[in-house]
């Protein structure tokens, strides 16, 4: 697991933020519910694009309902 390295600042409205606290909590109770390895990472920041993919233009709620297994931004996979 690659470490993050805080290079990409990204700032989110508190509306944003609670629906990328919301996705991230969808996405551990389908981890938790489905038994499957955590593909994404925790904290929702991509390894790659350092990007994160609950926000937005990233994972839909809907989305992380299901297994994230790659990044909506960047295209890269978690499975790797
Ligand atoms: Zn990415």
């Amino acid at each position: 697991m690659r470490r993050y390295r805080p290079k990409v600042v990204e700032t989110f409205s508190p509306e944003e933020r609670l629906r990328i606290e919301a996705k991230k909590a969808a996405q551990k109770t389908f981890w938790e519910q489905s038994g499957t390895p955590h593909f994404a990472p925790e904290n929702g920041v991509c390894d790659y694009c350092e990007r994160q993919i609950y926000q937005d233009l990233g994972v839909s709620l809907n989305d992380a309902k299901k297994l994230v297994t790659g990044c909506p931004l960047c295209h890269r996979s978690f499975c790797d």
